[in-house]
């Protein structure tokens, strides 16, 4: 793929931005300082309307395509080229972006940026490749004069120039135009200054409560001064802004000295769900672990993205884990990355974490998150325990110090760590990065496991077998090692007992293991008090959903099974909240309640209804809400529309999101398919949809309907979602489906997409997942059948 730096070696970037009155467009002047390599050069600018272009103060000789400037007949050397211009500002959460709400019943509108991976080219003409790194001036002014305007870095000017105001930034240090940041604004703000002196301020729309952005803040001055420590080079920035943002592309973003986020993955109090502080944690984590692995040392290009995000990965849960080991942050890495990376590995056609990158479309694919980030730092939790803690983080101190401010790839990694490693680290770890897959062990020898039953030649070096999560490998223990592993399951530690439920539940998908097989399993389970364990025994009760048809008589029964194996816990934990409640208790109690719900206890609904009649839905603990609102949804149709109308009105994403799991819930069609209408509407939020899309799927009254209605809408929810997001509704999509007339519908309309290059790989991933359940299916429903029959 051509690169631009082989022409041009930007330096620094003076960018002067003027956003207009509505907030729809601005007018701009980059003046950017470099070395032409060449007499031709070439600069990305994607809707970028040019006035005029200086080059050494003389008018320039150019001219452009849809996504590129060239200017001709330059002199190699240094030189200053002035670019004034105008561009759009959308509203598809890409390059400069406007977001609406509304604050007591008036309309507020934030303009902010995201650049991640190839969108600066939009706000501003320029290398827009992660090694064409180069320092920034940036000056912004709004015609708001009430406006807080933020970037990068601290402010070093304030001013108000007629009815505008003015705001000039201090200059960057050297960094990717990926990584710039603007926002403006009415914020709320909440701040502290860390132990180590740096500045954290959160900021969110004035429709949220400053005190919301409490825990945040302080969370980040905690795990910023950990990681100062743990990499031994100190934040470079003098200050830190959190942002919160009312329209959000992906979960947040790591720009330099100004993180943005969803705000359900910033704002939080001491009400909110520990599932919610929990995540609130991990992502601020996440984020300010990019300030070094990406930020401050950036990977050369995008197919060494695992650089930035496997370790941010891992990070974000080895921080947390240290400064807040009462949020149980490994579980949440047992749960996605282990688990969830295991799962995605074993389909065909899935991608290596490490891949070559050809063209832009290419970019937007990388981000298969279960590969990219789950599977990257399974990898790196595997190497780091091989190494040792200390000899890793020795390795890591290294690698900035060598690297800072500027790019990397792999092989300075290996480098780094080589001289702490008693083993070949390249020649370990780089089979595992280029080859996608993983293997299955048995005994002493491995091959690849795929969920289609085959397998091919590729080898996986392992240098220490062990049977806790650090292996990124199946272990198929037999028959009788397996029955002996669950009659000593109180001995085993919390890795070794999610290592047996997550291998068996992989082996079952295919011929090494029957379904019927994880049914005594999760008996064997059923008294068990973890609740990471008992997210694993209901993912195993997920998985036996699909050999049921809705509403038959086996399913009757199943549901049945269901409800004994969750009774000694619902038992002990009822259906309301208690002082005395552990970390596990809390998330148990939900769990259980789930299990309950599901098999349609009669006895556990009017529980429900006794213990929260007379409680409005948004006084409910916030950890029952969603279980609470649906048990209630079952029997009261009426609190649907009740639910919808506080979802359109609430800012708070952790309600909205429990609302949405409730409303979905409905055993009424009419209410389930109303909500379709909503989507276009604008009353579910952009971002809401693929929860409100997946949720629908989920209950099987409306599944059809639901998938028609993506057939139907395709055009137009691509245009909507991007071509980040969409390629999630055809790989979450195929989750569900599980009749051959089902797969012929999907496969007739994917067939008509299947050819771009967006949507390629997902799709060719979806159909083998549905190919391999179906025949699943057909082999191990009667087994199922039978253990049904015999024990309930
Ligand atoms: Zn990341």
């Amino acid at each position: 793929m051509e690169r631009y730096l082989d022409y041009f070696v930007p330096s620094h970037y003076d960018l002067d931005l003027n956003i207009n009155d509505e907030k729809n467009q601005l007018s701009a002047t980059a003046t950017i300082r470099g070395e032409a390599l060449a007499e031709t050069i070439k600069l990305h600018a994607v809707n970028i309307n040019i006035e005029s272009i200086l080059v050494d103060g003389k008018k320039g000789d150019y001219d452009g395509t849809a996504d590129t400037i060239i200017i001709n007949n330059l002199v190699q050397g240094n030189h200053e080229i002035t670019i004034k211009y105008a561009a759009p500002i959308t509203s598809d959460m890409e390059g400069v972006y406007l977001s609406t709400y509304k604050a007591d019943n008036k309309d507020e509108k934030i303009v902010a940026t995201q650049f991640e991976s190839h969108y600066a080219r939009q706000c501003f003409p320029c290398i827009d490749e992660p090694a064409a790194k180069a320092t920034f001036t940036i000056t912004i002014s709004s015609a708001d004069k009430t406006d807080i305007i933020l970037s990068n870095m601290p402010a070093v000017s304030e001013d108000i120039e007629g009815n505008r105001k003015v705001v000039q930034f201090a200059e960057t240090p050297k960094m990717s135009t990926y990584l710039v940041a603007f926002a403006l604004g009415h914020f709320v703000s909440y701040e502290t200054t860390s132990a180590h002196g740096i500045t954290i301020t959160s900021y969110a729309g004035i429709h949220q409560k400053a005190s919301d952005l409490e825990y945040a803040t302080h969370f980040a001055a905690d795990v910023l001064d950990f990681y100062d420590d743990c990499f031994d080079t100190p934040f470079p920035l003098p200050k830190m802004d959190l942002l919160a943002l009312p329209d959000f592309e992906s979960g947040a973003m790591e720009n330099w000295g100004l993180v943005t986020f969803r705000e359900i993955c910033l704002l939080c109090n001491e009400k909110s769900a520990q599932e919610i502080r929990q995540y609130v944690a991990i992502v601020v984590a996440h984020e300010l672990s990019h300030m070094w692995f990406g930020d401050l040392v950036t990977m050369k290009w995008w197919d060494d993205l695992w650089l930035n995000e496997s370790f941010a990965n891992l990070m974000e849960v080895y921080s947390t884990d240290k400064i807040r080991p009462e949020l149980h942050a490994w579980e949440d890495f047992y749960l996605t990355a282990v688990a969830q990376s295991l799962k995605r590995d074993s389909l065909p056609g899935v991608q290596p974490v490490k891949v070559e990158v050809k063209n832009v479309e290419d970019i937007s694919n990388l981000f298969d998150s279960a590969i990219v980030y789950g599977k990257g730092s399974h990898l790196l939790l595997m190497l780091m325990r091989i190494m040792g803690e200390s000899n890793f983080f020795a390795g890591l101190k290294d690698y900035f110090v060598a690297h800072q401010y500027g790019n990397t790839v792999s092989d300075d990694l290996w480098d780094a760590l080589t001289p702490h490693c008693d083993f070949n680290v390249r020649e370990f770890m780089t089979p595992w990065l280029v080859q996608s897959g993983l293997p299955v062990i048995d005994g002493d020898t491995q091959k690849r496991f795929l969920i289609t039953g085959e397998t091919d030649g590729s080898h996986y070096p392992i240098i220490e077998q062990t049977d806790d999560l650090s292996g990124h490998y199946i272990i198929n223990n037999n028959e009788d090692e397996l029955a002996a592993k669950v009659s000593q399951a109180a001995t085993l530690s919390q890795e070794q007992k999610l290592r047996l439920l997550i291998d068996r539940r992989l082996l079952a998908k295919t011929s090494y293991a029957q379904s019927a097989s994880l049914m005594p399993l999760a008996q064997a389970f059923s008294s068990e008090t973890s609740a990471c364990v008992w997210d694993f025994v209901s993912a195993i009760v997920a998985d036996l959903k699909v050999f049921f048809d809705p509403e038959s008589e086996e399913e009757e029964q199943f549901k049945a099974f269901v409800r004994k194996l969750a009774l000694p816990n619902y038992r002990r934990l009822g259906v309301a909240s208690r002082p005395e409640d552990t970390y596990d208790d809390v998330e148990l109690r939900s769990t259980t309640m789930g299990l309950m719900l599901y098999s349609d206890d009669e006895e556990f609904l009017e529980a429900v209804e006794k213990a929260y009649e007379n409680i409005d839905i948004t006084d409910v603990d916030a950890d029952l809400r969603w279980v609470v609102g649906a048990a209630l949804v079952k029997k009261h149709d009426d609190l649907c529309a009740k639910y919808f109308e506080i979802y359109k009105k609430t800012p708070d994403s952790a309600l909205k999101n429990d609302l949405i799991g409730a409303i979905t819930m409905t055993k009424q069609k009419d209410t389930a398919l109303g909500l379709f209408e909503h989507f276009k509407d604008g009353t579910v939020r952009a971002q809401d949809r693929l929860s409100f899309f997946l949720r629908l799927m989920r209950n099987h009254l409306v599944k059809n309907e639901t998938l028609d209605w993506l057939y139907q809408n395709w055009e137009w929810l691509h245009r909507e979602e991007g071509d980040k997001t969409i390629p999630d509704y055809p790989r979450y999509a195929a989750n569900y489906i599980r009749k051959p007339e089902e797969a012929e519908k999907f496969k007739r309309f994917f067939n008509q997409h299947k050819d771009e290059k967006i949507l390629a790989r997902d799709v060719v991933i979806a159909y083998s997942e549905i190919d391999a359940r179906l025949k699943l299916i057909a082999t191990d429903r009667p087994a199922i059948l039978d253990y049904l029959k015999n024990t309930v």
